[in-house]
């Protein structure tokens, strides 16, 4: 297995130079470098050696057990014990408070060195968020301290045999016995973390049916259904299958059957029919954590690729000297710093907005970027990746092939990537009358005008005619609207997410690129400079090589009057 690599010079530079945190996050420069820096620390070495034995031996079910790989056994003690799991939350429960950008840009690391792992506690957290704001205060009192001490776990249930990106066709049903409890009968399939050794307990989030609801997700209502009940005996919930997957084998993909004796006890959180709601709690910062789980593996995949294409030879030369080697290294950079760069500006938001409300919006309609963006662009730099080790990359050996496999499924969970364009066309753009796409355009409008910008006079000429495109083409979907053809729309929507994808991107490696000029200018070591200097190339690659992109997908969206979406397939 290649030698673990993190860039942590961009990490600190997005945290530091770009987005400045140091100054509304009231923690010092220093002390949150120190904290990544242990953190990526005990994720290379502990979390890191068990991604490719975790991937080998895999999750099994036998005589009703389910088993996790052995080798995070000991790994995750240590990730709880160490603290690294309370990073974000508040002292009086046991946490070690920081900034949301901070948490995230470990969370990254972990998620790039092993994310089957990464999502044991991922999962937690979510369930944790959840019983944190809607849950009564008991029930905070008795699974909030678990949780964070690592005994207990926790899962999300959405998903059955008939209700996939249709969560409302969900037909589990609650029942109450009269003495504030239900009775849970029904399966949930695909639920990540849903068995496993590895707690003692565990706190399923069910969404399930009371009797009499409403059809759809306005019928839904969320229950806490613990593995285990308070009296220590076992609930009427039961693993009946485990997923055989492409990629994270490490990780328990369980069919979950529910209340197959007629005993399956599960108590509501928040109020009935508020169960989508209070599932979106986790389900946003779930989404954000797809994107970082596109970003963080594309990032370490060009880390080991870059590295295996200096030392490899080939024509008397190392493969990195190559033009179309270089190309593809420059992409694989320039795209998973693209990515770095948005994900931690939407992490940033999270921060800011408490100080300003109005961010709310922004988040919103940056969420869906980076989940889809981030989890379809890094699964493409993960086959770059493979492709620059050549047989080697589809080989095992390397480990390369493994971020592909374990990489796909993050177009897929917490909503398809296909629905995230559905979301994002729909809902974070024409329902919002493009007013946050104009609020964005401004802040590119002002990071253009920088005077370090001005060098960039070709690249910045592209971006002024993406922003006008953007605008015809939201007039046009406006247009379509108004005539009642929302299909004409949604056949675009995935164009118009990697459109705005690509835009958005250019814009945050420009305002890199900006500080970065800045930044060279006082730089002492050559190294430094080195540095600075690949950020104004990431830059010019990225909007000659991947922006331009955008003038076919505009054509496809604005050159034609035929409406394909009526046409059988
Ligand atoms: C490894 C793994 C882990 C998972 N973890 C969890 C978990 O922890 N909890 C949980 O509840 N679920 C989980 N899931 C389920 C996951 O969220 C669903 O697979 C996903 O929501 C898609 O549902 P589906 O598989 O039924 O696909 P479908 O909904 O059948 O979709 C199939 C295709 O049709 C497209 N499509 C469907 N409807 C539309 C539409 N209206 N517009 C445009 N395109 C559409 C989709 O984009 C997709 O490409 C997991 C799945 C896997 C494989």
């Amino acid at each position: 297995m290649a030698q673990f690599k993190t860039d942590l010079r961009d990490i600190y530079f997005n945290l530091f130079n770009v987005l400045k945190i140091q100054n509304h996050t009231g923690y010092s420069e220093n002390d949150m470098k120190d904290v990544i820096n242990e953190c990526n620390k005990f994720i290379e070495k502990e979390i890191y050696p068990s991604r490719t034995i975790g991937d080998q031996e895999g999750v099994h079910l036998k005589d009703g057990k389910v088993t996790i790989p052995p080798s995070f056994q000991a790994p995750m003690k240590k990730y709880y014990e160490n603290g690294w799991y309370g990073m974000g939350y508040p002292e009086e429960i046991g946490g070690m408070p920081c900034p949301h950008a901070v948490s995230l840009a470990c969370q990254s690391i972990m998620n790039g060195a092993n994310v089957s792992f990464a999502m044991y506690p991922g999962l937690t957290r979510g369930a944790m968020d959840v019983i944190l704001k809607v849950g009564s205060q008991e029930q905070k009192d008795s699974i909030v301290p678990k949780m964070m001490t690592g005994e207990w776990g926790g899962t999300m249930c959405l998903t059955e045999p008939g209700a996939g990106s249709d969560v409302g066709a969900a037909i589990t049903v609650a029942t109450p016995v009269g003495d504030g409890t239900f009775k849970v009968r029904g399966i949930k399939i695909f639920i990540s973390s849903g068995d496993n050794d590895l707690y003692q307990n565990i706190i399923h989030l069910v969404l399930a049916r009371t009797p009499g609801a409403p059809v759809g997700t306005k019928g839904l209502s969320l229950f806490i259904v613990p593995k285990f009940r308070k009296d220590g005996s076992a609930n009427d919930v039961r693993c009946t299958k485990i997923e055989e997957k492409m990629g994270i084998h490490g990780q328990s993909t369980c069919e979950l059957t529910f209340g197959a004796n007629g005993n399956c006890e599960g108590v509501l959180i928040g109020k009935e029919f508020e169960g989508m709601t209070n599932m979106f709690i986790m389900m946003n910062e779930a989404r954000l954590l797809c994107g970082v789980q596109g970003e963080a593996q594309a990032n370490l995949s060009y880390m080991l690729t870059e590295q295996y294409a200096q030392e490899r030879s080939q024509f008397g030369k190392e493969i990195a000297k190559h033009p179309d080697v270089k190309r593809t290294l420059l992409k694989m950079r320039s795209m998973g710093r693209a990515m770095r760069a948005l994900v931690l500006y939407t992490a940033d938001l999270f921060d800011r907005v408490h100080a300003d409300p109005t961010l709310q919006d922004e988040i919103a309609f940056m969420t869906p970027i980076c989940k889809a963006y981030c989890s379809d662009e890094g699964f493409n730099v993960a086959i770059d990746a493979i492709q620059t080790h050549g047989g080697y990359g589809f080989c095992s050996e390397y480990g390369i092939e493994q971020f592909a496999r374990d990489l796909k499924i993050s177009t897929i969970y917490e909503g398809t990537n296909g629905i995230q364009a559905v979301d994002f066309t729909m809902r974070k753009v024409l329902r919002d009358n493009a007013k946050t796409f104009m609020t964005v355009g401004a802040k590119m409008q002002k990071t253009m005008a920088r005077p370090e910008a001005q060098i960039f006079k070709e690249e910045l000429a592209l971006i002024a005619k993406n922003l006008e495109k953007a605008q015809a083409i939201v007039e046009r979907f406006g247009k379509e609207a108004k005539a009642q053809k929302t299909e004409a729309i949604l056949f675009h929507a995935t164009s118009f997410l990697s459109f705005s994808g690509n835009l958005v991107a250019s814009w945050l490696l420009l305002e890199g690129a900006c500080e970065a000029i800045k930044s060279k200018a006082s730089a002492t070591s050559e190294e430094e400079k080195a540095y600075y200097q690949s950020k104004t190339l990431d830059f010019r690659f990225f909007v000659q090589q991947q922006l331009v992109k955008n003038v076919g997908l505009s054509y496809s969206m604005l050159g034609f009057a035929e409406d394909l979406s009526q046409l059988n397939v």
